[in-house]
């Protein structure tokens, strides 16, 4: 007796034969940042095939049925989830977001060596199973980890990203466009070297519609100017301890800036976006870090690297920032 299904349904490719996913992203930890990061993946159709881990399974098996409820508002049509790493199989793209997260008025390169050693357990299962994945690491300190991530992935160079200065170069134009009044799309600043505490906001480039502020403002960014704008910068910096001493964490800003990298990534946009690759060569580092410069993003992860005129105090910050990284890199065990 056929099954109702059976009576409705008259099957044509036997669903083994079916297609794999095109275009799999996985999600590794669905804490805060996690779920951000898969809701801004989903709410912008990126992705045929969803996969969530995390050791937590309870927690795990919630937030995955608690987005296939919502199946009938989105067009990602499966959502997977598991602690075994067998389900992130044939991903696209894989964004690291476990960890340990910064305590209030914690630094992130405090966070390093508890998040080094859930690394290694991490990214040799993502790369047994997608070998070919481009590997987005978001977890603090990011661009540590990202060195840690490449390191124990033996993945090339281009194929592992940190989301780096993504989001402090995002909430550098949402403050130049509080200051003037035009859309953070139309303000054009770019924060590079270090997430966090020694980035670098690239003054000599700050621009709306090509006009370079700093050719109207020849002190902007320094001590001097008496509309200090370095404060913008300040506050860039400063941005993830406040929101994090007010609600706790930081999630929605950096879940849509993933997204928007995934973007690039998954459509093979090559739009350039500040983030986090391997640097050596550049701008007169030597060491073997992770720090964002402008990179151009396609479907083979970094092609390219914009090579940025900066000014010799940029340069000199950049190098700051590497050798800052460098000393607690050269400490790290793994
Ligand atoms: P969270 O504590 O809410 O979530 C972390 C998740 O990781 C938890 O669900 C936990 O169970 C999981 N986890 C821990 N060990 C794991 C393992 N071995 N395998 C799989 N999952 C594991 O933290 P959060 O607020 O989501 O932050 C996550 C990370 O993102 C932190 O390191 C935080 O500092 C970082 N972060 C980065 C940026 C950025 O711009 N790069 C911005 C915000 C937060």
């Amino acid at each position: 007796m056929a099954s109702t299904k059976g009576k409705l349904i008259h099957e044509m490719v036997p669903s083994k034969e079916r297609d794999p996913p095109h275009s799999k992203v996985t999600i590794v930890g669905v804490g805060q940042v996690g779920m951000a990061a898969a809701i801004s993946v989903l709410l912008r159709d990126l992705a045929d095939e969803l996969a969530l881990v995390d050791v937590v399974e309870d927690r795990l098996k919630g937030e995955m049925m608690d987005l296939l409820h919502g199946s009938l508002f989105l067009k990602t049509a499966k959502i997977v989830a598991d602690k075994d790493y067998s389900v992130t199989a044939g991903s696209r793209l894989v964004v690291v977001t476990a960890g340990a997260r910064q305590q209030e008025g914690e630094s992130r390169l405090n966070l390093v060596q508890r998040n080094v050693n859930i690394f290694k357990f991490i990214i040799p299962n993502i790369v047994k199973y997608s070998p070919n994945c481009i590997l987005l690491v978001v977890s603090n300190p990011v661009d540590i980890l990202t060195y840690v991530a490449w390191k124990l992935s033996g993945l090339p160079k281009h194929r592992v990203i940190g989301s780096g200065c993504n989001l402090d170069s995002a909430r550098f134009r949402y403050l130049m466009s509080e200051r003037l009044g035009v859309n953070s799309a139309s303000c054009h600043g770019w924060i590079i070297g270090e997430h966090g505490d020694s980035s670098v906001p690239v003054w000599s480039g700050v621009n709306v519609a090509g006009v370079g502020l700093q050719s109207l403002n020849p002190d902007i960014g320094t001590p001097k100017d008496g509309e200090d704008w370095k404060s913008v910068h300040k506050q860039v910096v400063d941005s993830a301890y406040e929101v994090i001493k007010l609600k706790g964490y930081t999630s929605w800003a950096i879940g849509l800036s993933v997204a928007d990298l995934a973007e690039s990534i998954l459509k093979n946009l090559r739009r350039v976006h500040p983030v986090s690759t391997h640097c050596k060569g550049q701008h007169g580092v030597h060491d073997d870090v992770f720090l964002s410069l402008p990179c151009v993003l396609g479907s083979e992860g970094i092609t390219d690297i914009i090579n940025q005129t900066l000014k010799k105090e940029e340069e000199a910050q950049v190098q700051k920032s590497a050798e800052t990284l460098w000393n607690v890199q050269k400490e790290l065990t793994f």
